[in-house]
């Protein structure tokens, strides 16, 4: 029997993070992130720490603007528009979840979308279902590129997301799509989800519950693209039971599959954010 080959997210991003540093070099200014906290939630401080830490070791500018949990929205709504009309400031991005009195659509749409760095701005959403340029989500653009980086091809290949969020499963399907792979967006709501999963030769789950995905949903020699990240008595768990690496001939780890990938998409992106806004690539 072959082994499974893990698909390490640290490797790939790595890659990625070699590359940013070359552009780095040829570019006369130096790309800048803002990142927005409102509250104390454990999970949202430790992000903001990692993506200001790797911001920084990379060497772009950063700065985290912290806010208590009652910040009114349209204190938050005046910030985001200072920080749009920055011409120092290239990313904008706002941690999620905020906290329930704050409409998030509203923040979203508030951020310009030459500055959204999560690609959440319904111009960005637009932009990726309509081919063009744009700013995408960081999570699904990790996810391509990680596949890309371990040669997984995805041209006409059948490729079955379950998950429909607006952050991960419905910007991965539409990644994807672009990446001319045949695509089912499955859900909570799918009928026989271990039949339809079967059928893919590259499987994304991101959906949130662990272990969701066993042995038998998955396609022999299929790759399987764990995006979940389940906290279980201290410990961290994919949606996907550890049995699958039996039948798939490829599978990413949690952690160190998919995570890293999603804090060095939101680099490239906050790069690529900089330079769009420089050479008006959106127009
Ligand atoms: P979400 O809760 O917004 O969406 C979950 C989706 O799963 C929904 O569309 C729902 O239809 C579907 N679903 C729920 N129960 C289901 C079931 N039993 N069968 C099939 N589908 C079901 O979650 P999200 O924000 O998309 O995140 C999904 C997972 O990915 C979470 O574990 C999250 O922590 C993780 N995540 C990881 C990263 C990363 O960088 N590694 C980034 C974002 C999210």
């Amino acid at each position: 029997m072959t082994e499974t080959r893990l698909l390490l997210g640290h490797a790939a991003a790595e890659a990625l993070y070699g590359e940013l540093r070359e552009t780095l070099r040829t570019l006369p200014f130096v790309p800048s992130l803002r990142v927005l906290r409102l509250g104390e939630d454990p999970a949202s401080v430790a992000y903001v720490r990692l993506k200001d830490k790797r911001a920084r070791e990379l060497g772009l500018k950063s700065a985290v603007e912290v806010y208590p949990h009652d910040l009114p929205e349209e204190a938050l709504l005046e910030r985001i528009a200072e920080l749009n009309g920055d011409e120092g400031v290239d990313g904008i991005l706002v941690q999620l979840p905020l906290p329930p009195h704050i409409r998030t659509e509203r923040v979203l749409e508030a951020i310009s979308p030459l500055k959204d760095v999560d690609g959440f701005h319904p111009v960005n959403v637009g932009r990726l279902w309509s081919g063009g340029e744009g700013l995408f989500p960081c999570t699904p653009l990790g996810v391509v590129r990680l596949l890309k980086h371990y040669g997984v091809e995805l041209r006409g290949r059948e490729v079955v997301v379950i998950g429909r969020s607006n952050i991960v499963g419905k910007p991965m399907a539409g990644l994807l799509l672009r990446e001319d792979a045949t695509v089912t967006l499955a859900h909570s709501r799918t009928q026989d989800l271990p039949q339809v999963a079967r059928r893919a030769e590259v499987l994304v789950v991101a959906v949130g519950r662990p272990y969701l995905v066993r042995r038998d949903w998955v396609r022999p020699g299929a790759v399987v693209v764990d995006v979940g990240v389940n906290r279980v008595d201290g410990r961290l768990l994919g949606d996907v039971h550890p049995e699958v690496a039996e039948v798939a001939s490829a599978l990413t780890p949690v952690p160190g599959g998919v995570g890293p990938m999603t804090v060095a998409m939101l680099m490239a992106n906050t790069v690529k954010a900089a330079l769009l806004r420089r050479h008006g690539a959106f127009r």
